[in-house]
């Protein structure tokens, strides 16, 4: 038999150490999954058939759950050996890079045709049903798809969150007792998404970094089969190596070739201090010393990303030796704190360096809050009245005269406690022209018309004096609460009146005090406190009722 014919063609067997291969078949059926950190990384599933490993590079890995199907490349045939075969291929050879053994195993066939192979892996990381299917075409087609036929091993398990935005710190003092300190660098605040196959850098405002850092890519190699969301600041060294705040805009202005050319004369670090998921979990409810102990744990550490350490106590010494290298101070953390993104927190304190700008003119208004506002309106002109389709279930509450906005609180606080005995977290933010929104995020839009309907007319079958459900005018005296979902007013958007709808905490929504708010003090705002409207851009929350 000749199957091994183009497995030989590709290679010069006095090169590379991979088997030639004439090794007679085994008993039972094998197989195994390399890792291949070749010029792409993938990984490669091989199952013993008929005295041949048949072949499959997958870019992204096995899927861990049925719900994604992952593209797989038939590969030539491979000798039976290679199924132990680990090590480097050299330089210059087909498919040169270094080759793990990633997992291996029996198998039984479950299927088996020309264009559909369905097999039950037995390994030591994997042990469910997967099935190859065909999408190229002829008898022999080279683009198949694999998909996972059984539940997945970890039924907990979640997708990766792809619109986190970063904890910001407050300014302050130095504190003391249960907290650790951190060199805060100056550079571009980035979260990282990885998952095999595909990472992605996005700085403030979700806009994607990724391709401005080419030397970071190989970070994903790094992670290998991990899924993980990281938080950092990618740094760039001026001629002098002290940190060059403009390294983004030189890069952002730069076309592909001269990319490549400042990567490599000038390359960027990314400097980790933090894990908020990983491998089907969020991380951001644990504390701060137990998230950094699971980033240790990672390993992660190259020429080009790092993971420096934090220092638990000893303030001083890590603020003076920030100051002895012209770094920016440094950010100090409670120890037993949890990962709030978007929130600018008093358990995060930035110590020393510059503090944050001073608010601007309400003209500038939309100039300034853009990093924030972008995150939940990207790629659109910042003029006017802002409308989205919001990911959330809206409930638009507007006074009728003489009720007033101190009404809408009190209907909104009823609608938060409703919540609240679901498990359900919401949102508030003013309407900036007299009412008050509420959104409870569920990560996707057009959804939850009939939920709101029925929260809605329960609330106004209890307080028929006060609450009117349904669109229109708001009746007299009571206050309308709008249940049809459609494009909204988006958080920090100018309304024609001058206001701002401004997000706002539960706490001042209880207090009803000073809810009216104007550009400048929307900015001071979100200086001071950070995107309070942060959970609507990646909380999934399943509505009552829904799968
Ligand atoms: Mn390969």
């Amino acid at each position: 038999m000749d199957d091994l014919g183009a497995y030989r063609r590709k290679r010069d067997f006095a090169v590379t150490g991979e088997p030639r291969g004439q090794a007679a078949p085994g008993p039972a059926s094998r197989f195994v999954i390399q890792e291949h950190h070749a010029r792409r990384l993938h990984w490669d599933l091989r199952l013993e058939r008929d005295g041949v490993l048949a072949s499959w590079a997958v870019p992204k890995g096995l899927p861990e759950a049925p719900g994604s199907n992952h593209f797989a490349a038939r590969t030539e045939d491979h000798p039976l050996e290679y199924i132990d075969f680990h090590g480097e291929i050299p330089k210059g050879q087909y498919g040169a890079g270094a080759m793990t053994i990633w997992d291996r195993g029996t198998y039984e066939t479950l299927k088996w045709e020309a264009r559909k192979v369905e097999v039950a892996l037995h390994g030591e990381r994997v042990d469910a049903r997967y099935a190859l299917f065909a999408i190229g075409d002829g008898d022999a087609p080279k683009d198949w798809m694999v998909h996972r036929m059984d539940p997945p091993a970890d039924p907990a398990r979640e997708a990766i969150p792809t619109r986190l935005v970063p904890m910001l710190a407050r300014p302050g003092d130095l504190p003391a007792g249960g907290w650790a300190f951190e060199i805060r660098w100056q550079g571009v605040r980035a979260l990282a998404y990885s998952q095999p196959g595909d990472l992605r850098f996005e700085a403030a405002g979700r806009h994607d970094v990724t391709r401005c850092f080419p030397e970071l890519g190989r970070l994903g190699r790094a992670l290998g089969s991990r899924g993980a969301v990281l938080d950092g600041v990618i740094v760039g060294l001026d001629a002098a190596g002290r940190p060059s705040p403009d390294v983004l805009a030189r890069r952002e202005s730069a076309a592909a070739p001269q990319l490549r050319r400042l990567a490599d004369d000038s390359p960027a670090t990314f400097v980790i201090f933090d894990l908020l998921w990983l491998d089907g979990h969020s991380l951001m409810a644990l504390p701060y010393a137990a998230r950094r102990a699971r980033l240790a744990a990672l390993a992660l550490a190259d020429a080009r990303w790092r993971t420096p350490d934090h220092v638990v106590g000893a303030g001083e010494a890590v603020l003076s030796a920030s100051a002895a290298h012209g770094l920016g101070g440094v950010v100090a953390k409670r120890l037993d704190s949890i990962y709030e993104p978007g929130l600018r927190s008093p358990a995060w304190v930035s110590v020393g360096g510059p503090r944050p700008a001073a608010e601007a003119s309400p003209d500038d208004y939309y100039a300034a809050i853009e990093p924030v506002l972008r995150a939940h309106l990207p790629a659109r002109e910042l003029a006017g009245e802002l409308r989205v389709e919001p990911e959330a279930v809206v409930f638009a509450l507007e006074p009728g005269p003489p009720a007033t906005l101190a009404d809408c609180c009190d209907v909104a606080l009823r609608l938060h406690g409703m919540f609240e005995h679901l498990g359900l977290r919401s949102c508030p933010k003013t309407s900036g022209a007299g009412g008050l929104d509420v959104w409870v995020p569920v990560g996707g839009a057009g959804r939850g018309e009939a939920f709101a309907r029925m929260v809605a007319e329960l609330l106004e079958r209890d307080e028929p004096t006060l609450v009117a459900a349904g669109a229109g005018a708001p009746p007299a005296g009571r206050v309308r609460v709008d249940w049809t979902q459609g494009p909204a007013v988006a958080p920090y958007s100018l309304r024609a009146g001058g206001g701002v709808s401004a997000p706002v905490s539960w706490d001042e929504v209880a207090r009803a005090a000073e809810l009216s708010f104007d550009p400048p003090r929307v900015l001071a705002r979100v200086a001071a406190l950070g995107d309070l409207f942060a959970p609507v851009l990646w909380l999934r929350q399943a509505l009552p009722g829904r799968a």
